[in-house]
């Protein structure tokens, strides 16, 4: 990761170059901000600098071979403790290397990551994901390995107010007494819930929540909407990144879309015929791009629904609604019926293009579903 991806915040990049630059790095430091401020991408990009071989004056090279590494997450003196929990398959005493790949993933794809989006993505339902006692072992073995390839043993702790109060003793003890050459970068958004200790042998970095006039451009190169929606959108994140995403993932027409896609499946399941040939009654009156929008809608959650049902979430981005109706429906969408149900939406969308009779072609795709969702 590098400073430059990450969205405003200039000042705290400035602080923490410095410090590189004036060789006092310190060895523990609590890199504490709101949700969706960009802390944890702050602290990647901290540590890729300071393991960076060829560094600039206000970046990493992002070239050589510590920052390849890096920018993938794979870089051997990096490690990663964020909370965990139990899986349907069975782990009863999880740690982090248990989900490293899905933590990747889900980091590359998006550094603003909120915690719940992450309990999500590993598949927690309901119950409080945690750092565990059995991850204290893994951090002391880890740092205190050798180097491998770089000056410093990073370990990027995310989320220690999720820490179980063994491990976080444990932690304790080794920010006190720290092997050579270690670096522990915290990231929190909740300091009352630290142990004080631990607060009081960590340098603090506060970070502010994004200021209105980055997170807009942020937004405009990122997303095509109109400028008044932007400004909306700004006002109601708050300087929160992963919020305005968020909002505008879930903005009226997401929601109706949802709307119809629960009526449509949950009519196919019962293979309620009355109610179906009623719901293609309204679906055949909201024009044709709004059902070119919510045949893509669609695929995009029995995707999203497909892999959380193989429970290996890669970048499933579900809002809150959608999360909750998802974690019942995904057992209907499996390596039986998956491929069939994306050709018959596929088609259903072309010959909604082609201007078929679009009451034809929802009677037609939901008599279809209600066979292909019972395999
Ligand atoms: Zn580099």
């Amino acid at each position: 990761m590098l400073f430059t991806e990450i969205i405003g915040q200039e000042n705290t990049k400035q602080k923490l170059i410095q410090t590189v630059k004036d060789g006092r790095i310190s060895h523990a430091q609590l890199f504490l901000g709101p949700e969706g401020c960009g802390k944890l991408a702050l602290a990647i990009a901290y540590a890729q600098y300071i393991s960076c071989e060829n560094r600039g004056e206000h970046d990493s090279c992002g070239e050589c071979a510590s920052c390849k590494k890096y920018q993938k997450l794979i870089h051997p003196d990096l490690h990663f403790v964020f909370p965990v929990a139990t899986t349907k398959s069975g782990n009863q005493k999880p740690i982090s290397d248990d989900f490293i790949s899905e933590w990747r993933k889900s980091i590359l794809d998006n550094p603003y990551i909120k915690l719940n989006q992450w309990f999500a993505t590993i598949g927690v339902e309901n119950k409080q994901g945690s750092i565990y006692s059995q991850e204290s072992g893994q951090i002391i073995r880890k740092m205190n390995l050798k180097t491998f390839e770089s000056e410093y043993k990073t370990m990027i702790i995310w989320m220690p107010e999720k820490m179980n109060i063994s491990a976080a003793n444990k932690l304790l003890k080794m920010i006190e007494e720290p092997p050579a050459k270690t670096l522990f970068l915290l990231v929190s958004e909740n300091a009352g819930k630290i142990i004080q200790t631990i607060q009081s042998r960590t340098q603090n970095v506060k970070i502010p929540k994004i200021d209105d006039e980055n997170l807009s451009n942020a937004l405009k190169n990122k997303f095509k909407i109109d400028e008044n929606k932007i400004s909306d959108i700004v006002h109601l994140s708050n300087g929160d990144y992963a919020k305005a995403v968020e909002v505008i993932n879930s903005d009226e027409e997401n929601r109706k879309n949802l709307n119809y896609f629960t009526s449509l499946t949950r009519l196919c399941y019962k293979a309620d015929v009355i109610g179906i040939v009623k719901f293609v009654e309204t679906i055949s009156k909201i024009g044709r791009e709004k059902q070119k929008n919510f045949l893509s809608y669609s695929l995009r959650m029995m995707r999203e629904n497909f892999i959380l049902n193989k429970n290996k979430p890669e970048i499933t981005y579900l809002t809150t609604e959608e999360n909750k109706f998802s974690q019942n429906f995904n057992t209907f969408v499996n390596d039986r019926n998956i491929m069939r149900i994306t050709k018959e939406l596929n088609q259903a969308f072309l010959h909604v293009e082609r201007n078929g009779n679009s009451k034809i072609i929802f009677l037609d795709l939901s008599l279809k579903l209600i066979m292909l969702l019972k395999l």
